[in-house]
């Protein structure tokens, strides 16, 4: 975005932008006082506007002509504020924001009498509209999925790359939805998660896994009472971890569940943790409780390095990405290497994801990566499937 900074001064009187003009810019206020008039200055101001203030940016906003005519009211300078520096901002905006300032704009256009003065675009607004509507849309839908429990688990397998037996598992939500059939977690944990209604989901989720590890765990225990228990891995967003009461309400449902806290391990995807300090105080917590912690999509965040030396994580998670270049990227295998041996040194576990064949499940188990996940194994399945497999 190129900016242009300047300044335009005008005298007392001096006719600023007519209602009908086209919008092109805004302006902040730099001294003086503008009145804003429904057409001319001998009709009843509307609005007196002073330093700091912004004028013009409505046109901006929703792409219409000027709906009032602004006059300066003593002498005024103004720096002119470019149209895409608004624009740009709005087009990264939340569409449901961008929603509710577009209707609230046709609201105001209304009131001030400036509709006929409208031209063109409205077919832009009402895309803009829409996107807002349907995102909302969504969201009530998703509120209802969880009331009928349509929001379900399934578990993929982590295997011992030791001797390819199933150590424990990762809970990947679905949306069962009626119309769109599985709905993947990509299309809804984001929306959730924007309108914080990632907490009670993830709360529900967390407690379906929870009852599920402990039939897989029986389960095992009758087929194989020797071998150590199994894990469950649930993905939990810094929102979960921040919110009310977290650690007391996942405590309370391991306990529901006879399920010892040691064998749940939390799964926070580096990517998503933004204030790193914030989330080291939860993290302590879980951790002092005797829940595991995991570092996910280890490598795509920031500063991976950086959260490994502040949080006290027990597993590293190395991301997709290094795994299925493995074979076609040297650099790759160099840094699982690397990788591994700090995860190691460090007394962590490690797991690598996205395994889809059998040379490069041979190459980490030589590397010495502790488990194993992706589709060579196992595809993520639903409890009953699991079942068979225990
Ligand atoms: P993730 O935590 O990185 O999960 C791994 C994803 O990789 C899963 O996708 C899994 O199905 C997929 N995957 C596993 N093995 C392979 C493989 O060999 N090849 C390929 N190409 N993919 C493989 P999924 O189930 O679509 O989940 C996507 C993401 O959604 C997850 O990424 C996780 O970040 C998020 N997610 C899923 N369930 C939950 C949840 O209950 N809560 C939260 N907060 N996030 C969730
Ligand atoms: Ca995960
Ligand atoms: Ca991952």
């Amino acid at each position: 975005m190129s900016i242009r900074t300047h300044v335009l001064n005008f005298k007392k009187g001096d006719k600023i932008f007519s209602a009908g003009d086209s919008a092109n810019c805004a302006y902040i206020i730099e001294q003086g006082r503008v009145g804003l008039y429904p057409l001319t200055q001998q009709d009843e101001k509307i609005a007196d506007l002073g330093k700091g203030e912004l004028l013009g940016e409505m046109g901006i906003i929703n792409n219409l002509n000027r709906s009032v005519s602004a006059y300066a009211e003593n002498s005024v300078e103004l720096l002119v504020v470019d149209r895409e520096q608004i624009t740009s901002r709005l087009e990264n905006a939340d569409p449901i924001l961008r929603g509710v300032l577009e209707v609230l704009l046709s609201r105001i256009r209304k009131m001030l009498g400036a509709d006929s003065l409208a031209n063109h675009n409205r077919d832009s607004n009402n895309t803009i509209v829409t996107e807002g509507m349907t995102k909302i849309r969504f969201e009530h839908e998703m509120f209802e999925a969880l009331e009928n429990d349509e929001i379900v688990n399934v578990y993929q397998p982590m295997v011992n790359l030791s001797d390819n037996t199933v150590a424990g598992f990762e809970a990947l939500s679905r949306w069962k939805h009626p119309e769109k059939g599985m709905v993947s977690p990509f299309e809804f944990i984001t929306l959730a998660e924007e309108s914080d209604f990632i907490v009670p989901m993830g709360l529900k989720i967390f407690d379906s896994a929870c009852k599920q590890l402990s039939l897989f765990q029986n389960k095992r225990s009758q087929v194989h009472p020797q071998s150590s228990p199994l894990f469950m891995s649930i993905n939990v967003s810094p929102t979960q971890l921040s919110s009310d009461g977290f650690l007391e309400k996942i405590m309370a449902i391991t306990q529901n569940h006879q399920i010892n806290p040691a064998d749940i391990k939390i799964e926070i995807t580096e990517s998503l943790m933004v204030d790193y300090k914030q989330v080291k105080t939860w993290i302590d917590e879980c951790s002092h409780f005797g829940f595991k912690l995991s570092l996910d999509d280890f490598g795509t965040g920031h500063s991976g390095f950086e959260h490994l030396l502040q949080l006290n994580f027990d597993t590293i998670k190395i991301d997709q990405i290094f795994v299925k270049t493995i074979e076609t990227n040297p650099k790759s295998l160099i840094m699982l290497e690397l990788i591994t041996q700090m995860a190691k040194r460090m007394n962590m576990s490690i797991v690598a994801e996205g395994i889809e064949d059998k040379k490069s499940a041979q190459i980490l188990k030589k590397m010495g990566v502790d488990y194993g996940q992706g589709y060579y194994f196992y595809k993520p399945m639903n409890a009953s499937e699991i079942d068979a497999i225990i």
